[in-house]
This record gives structure tokens, sequence and C-alpha cells, in this order.
């Protein structure tokens, strides 16, 4: 009997979940409008309830049109933003509450690249002295220490021989190159999590996939977790695990990829997949046919389902007065849409 009782518990300790890496627990992102100093004219709700983990080693994707709240999640990921409620908590450790040192030790755990490489690289250091800056922050005291590391990391996506680099400012490297140096800095202090917003959105069609390849390569050999934030639904599924759709500041279906893309079952899921094409280069066309009208306001946003206003096949009475509860049609599937049942 307590030879079984004890096998029970073992068994109960090999099953259980291991924690994970990032923990998003009902997340709200709110912007205070003000017509004067003393009097505020509403919120812009531009996260508002998101929830997610996020494991080691596991990449996902964060996919909506401009002004779905995407990138307000990202910045308050990256401790930008301060949450209005809700958590954000990493390898066990709420961020809000992080002192200052525990703020370093966050912010070197994370890797950010961002959409725009000319605009995120100073245009009057080299690529030596960009990537040493990252390193002096970061607490390398040794200069030889950082060469090293630099020489090492930019090895590895593949701005080699480094020699050939280090010396040179940005305008002087294509828009690939000078993505690759992004991205270089972002994996200098070795990061546990990558967030990556629309890295290849500003890129030509002909390195993308190159991009996409490096990303995918560095998430693979250094276990990396990545958020990759796009509006892209044909580059997402180039690494990701599982797919988190937003709208309107909520995520409103999240799936493993190949089931979101078979089985979408948001109608805005569905939109956003007509015309999704594949991301190589002779056929670079990202998707376009998302469904009409505008995004909602997000200061005003509508009762009950927030897509109600542009969805075909909204119940009247039901999806404009009442908020759809979230459903799962099935495993690691969810849904918060009317027309699914469990
Ligand atoms: Fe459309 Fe209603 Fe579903 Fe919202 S809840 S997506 S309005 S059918």
């Amino acid at each position: 009997m307590i030879e079984t009782r004890s096998n029970n518990i073992l068994t109960q300790a090999v099953v259980a979940d291991p924690p994970p890496l990032l923990s998003i627990k009902d997340l709200r992102v709110w912007f205070e409008l003000r017509r004067w100093a003393f009097s505020r004219a509403g919120y812009v709700r531009a996260v508002d309830g998101v929830t997610f983990d996020l494991g080691y080693g596991e990449a996902i994707g964060v996919v909506g049109e401009s002004g779905c709240g995407k990138s307000s999640l990202m910045k308050t990921i990256l401790g930008l933003n301060i949450p209005t409620s809700g958590s954000v908590t990493f390898e066990g450790q709420e961020v809000a509450r992080l002192d200052r040192k525990g703020l370093r030790w966050y912010r070197s755990n994370i890797g950010y690249v961002q959409q725009d490489p000319f605009g995120a690289l100073a245009p009057f250091m080299n690529v030596q002295r960009i990537l040493e800056e990252k390193l002096i922050v970061g607490g390398i005291q040794s200069p030889a220490e950082r060469l090293e590391r630099i020489r090492k990391v930019m090895g590895e996506v593949k701005l080699h021989p480094a020699d050939d680099y280090l010396e040179k400012f940005p305008h002087m490297l294509s828009g690939g190159q000078q993505q690759r140096v992004v991205i270089a800095r972002a994996m200098l202090l070795e990061p546990k999590l990558i967030v990556a917003d629309e890295p290849v959105s500003m890129l030509d069609a002909s390195v993308r996939v190159e991009i996409l390849k490096l990303l995918r390569g560095l998430q693979e050999s250094h276990n990396l977790s990545v958020i990759y934030i796009t509006h892209d639904l044909s580059t997402v599924r180039y690494f990701s695990r599982r797919i988190f759709v937003m709208y309107a500041g909520q995520i409103v279906e999240k799936a493993l990829v190949d089931d979101l893309l078979n089985n979408a079952c948001h109608p805005y899921t569905q939109a956003l997949l007509t015309g999704t094409s594949e991301p190589d280069a002779a056929n670079a066309r990202t998707f376009k046919e998302i469904p009409p009208g505008e995004p909602p306001s997000l200061v005003n946003p509508p009762a009950g389902c927030r897509f109600h206003p542009r969805c075909a096949r909204a119940i009247a009475g039901l999806c404009d007065k009442e908020q759809p509860p979230e459903t799962s049609p099935a495993e690691d599937h969810l849904v918060s849409c009317w027309l699914v049942q469990k």
C-alpha cells in the first residue's frame, strides 16, 4: 500500500508540467488620456486581459493587425510599460516587484530584435562599439572577454570573418547585415528569451527567409524561448510552436500552429488566413485580405465581442451584448467566439 502511494507520488512528480519561463496573468495595460492636466478623458485599453505561459525553449507567434495591442504587450514584457493590473512573471519573479538589480538580471535575460534594424543601430557607432555597449551595460568589464564574446556571436549570426565588419558603421551594411548585428546584440548576454518584433517586415524579400532561418537556428541551438510578433501568418508558421491571435487588446484564439492553420475557429483568424502565402524569395507576398472595416477604438471598444462590427457571422442580440467565453474546441486550442462550443 505504502509502495503504491509512493509510486503515485513519484508518477505525479514526473508528469507535472515544468514551471514556465514566462507567465502572463490577466494582464491589462491601459494608458490614461487627459484633456487638460487634471481632466481624465478615458483610457486606451491597449492590452485588456491577456493570459498565457511560455515554456523554456518554446517559440510562440503573436499575430494581429496594427493597433491590436501586440506592441504594447511586447513593451510590457520588455519592462518598458507598467501593467495596470495583472502580472508578468519571469522564472517565478514578478517583474513589477523587481528592484534595480533584479531588473538588470531580467533585462539581461531578454534579447530584443527590432523591426527596423537601421533605426535600431546608433549611426555614429561602428559595429564593435554597438556590440560592446551592450556588454558594458550587462556588466562585462574585461575588454578581452567582450571582444571574444563579440567574435563568437558574430560567427553565430554569420557575420564572418568578424574583422570585416567590426569597423563598419550601420550605413555601410545591407539591411540583412544590419539585422544580423541587431540579432547579435540581442544574443550577446546569452538571454533565455528573445522578443522579435516584426523582424523581417522591413527587409528585402530575398533576405527574409535567411533571417528567419537564422532565428530558428539560434532558437534550437540555444534552447531559446521566442516571442515572435507579426502581422504576417505566412512567416509565423516558420518557427513558432503556438500562435496567439490578438484583436483589440485581447487574445481571441490560441492553438498549436498546425491546428490553427488547418482548423481556425474564430472568424477573425479565418479572415487573416485568407491569402496567406509561403515566405520565399520568389513569392514574398504577405496577406492583405483582412476583414473589411477598421479595428475598433481602444478607448471605447465595442460591447460584447469586440469583433462584432466587422464580423459577417455576428449573432444580433448576443455578440453585440455579451463577451464570448473562452472555449476549447480541441486540446491546446482556445477560442473566444459564441459560434464555438466546447
Ligand atoms: Fe463573430 Fe460573434 Fe464570434 Fe464575435 S462572437 S467572432 S461577433 S460570431
